[in-house]
């Protein structure tokens, strides 16, 4: 009796065994979960703002549209949450989908109001932009990977994606705090660096040209902070957690160490803030660096042969995560080839990595918080095998 030795948590597993074409509730289980998250961090954004909701993104709030989009939201997600829960036999989707729904309406849904008000101030946790990035990135990147895929037998819910979800849940909630805690120690430090005449002249130049430049300039700055943590030890540690994925997908490139985030972020900051670029140049190139960062993860099989050496692809950035021996210390950039190119890094064969992951030293947990914590954790010597 398959059903009792299994047990009801066969119900609740976060992994499946059944199939994933239409008709199977797989996809009305997805769709209820990803809005039904949506919803309910759009609601406790409306209730706390002051707590909860990224600085820009406030004006948004009082749009009686997105307050009816809310509404629509919740509803769609509770009607395929349904679905997917008298179609399916695993019922996460379905019960994580109905369950965030059920708790926004308990917050009074689309109807809900703030109790202290919006103010100016610096929010801890920025609920709505996890919403809004979770919504854009996986519109865009889980239909393409699933279209274009790499690897086709790789499943949305690899193994792991909990634990790179967790990061991109936490590394989103902070965008505010990580956002001061990178710009401001340049802007401080950094100040005496300055030259008036120089700043002039890159602040004056249109800002078609200020991209490009702003682009190179920072990559060089990541390329060599990026190389360090390589080549460091302790800073290897908590690069290495980057560097622990064995599938790659999208999500997988938001696991990084908040150590990692900032050090990187912030020293890639320093030239940027030295040399003056104007606020339009940064905005852009935040946004860029997102957006590449991200996809030269994907599971996507494109090569973009012609621009090999001009853009780093998903097939310069997947070889920098191979395990395979040739590759190890390969492609730091994350924008251009060009300085791994110079710097004698490149590494860029006509065919895919065979294995991702960490091929030297130890290994690291499984977990987001033992990853947190593994770093800075004294390690006893690793035990022989056998
Ligand atoms: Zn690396
Ligand atoms: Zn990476």
């Amino acid at each position: 009796m398959p059903e009792t030795t299994q047990g009801p948590r066969a119900h609740l597993a976060l992994e499946t065994t059944e199939p994933t074409a239409f008709g199977y509730g797989f996809i009305s289980g997805l769709l209820s979960a990803i809005l039904g998250i949506a919803g309910l961090g759009l609601v406790l954004s409306l209730r706390f703002p002051e707590y909860l909701t990224q600085t820009d993104l406030r004006a948004l709030y009082a749009s009686p549209y997105l307050r009816a989009a809310l509404h629509v939201t919740l509803v769609v997600s509770f009607l395929l949450g349904s679905i997917s829960a008298v179609l399916r036999a695993n019922k996460t989707l379905a019960v994580i989908g109905i369950g965030c729904t059920l708790w926004a309406a308990l917050l009074g849904g689309s109807r809900a109001q703030a109790g202290g008000g919006a103010g100016d101030g610096l929010s801890w946790l920025a609920v709505d932009f996890f919403v809004l990035n979770l919504l854009l990135y996986s519109a865009i990147f889980v239909p393409l990977e699933r279209l274009f895929a790499l690897r086709a037998d790789q499943h949305v819910f690899r193994r792991q994606w909990v634990v790179d979800l967790t990061y991109f849940f936490v590394n989103s909630l902070l965008i505010e705090v990580l956002t001061i805690l990178t710009l401001k120690p340049a802007l401080i430090l950094f100040d005496w660096a300055r030259v008036a005449w120089v700043s002039g002249a890159v602040e004056s130049l249109p800002l078609v040209a200020q991209v490009p430049l702003i682009v190179l300039v920072a990559d060089l700055a990541q390329y060599w902070v990026h190389r360090t943590f390589h080549a460091v030890p302790l800073l290897w540690r908590f690069h290495a957690i980057h560097h622990s994925a064995e599938e790659m997908d999208w999500l997988a490139g938001s696991r990084l160490h908040l150590v990692d985030v900032i050090v990187t972020r912030g020293l890639t900051y320093v030239p940027i803030f030295v040399l003056g670029f104007s606020n339009a140049a940064l905005m852009v190139y935040v946004f860029l660096v997102a957006a590449q960062a991200t996809f030269i993860h994907a599971n996507v099989r494109w090569r973009f042969r012609p621009l090999r050496r001009v853009v780093a692809t998903p097939a310069f950035h997947h070889w920098h995560h191979s395990a395979d021996r040739e590759a190890v210390d390969r492609n730091f950039s994350v924008h251009t080839p060009i300085w791994d190119l110079l710097f004698g890094t490149y590494y860029l064969p006509d065919r895919w990595p065979t294995r991702y992951g960490i091929s030297r030293g130890r290994g690291v947990p499984e977990g987001w918080l033992g990853q947190l914590v593994d770093p800075i954790r004294r390690h006893a010597p690793k035990r022989p095998p056998g």
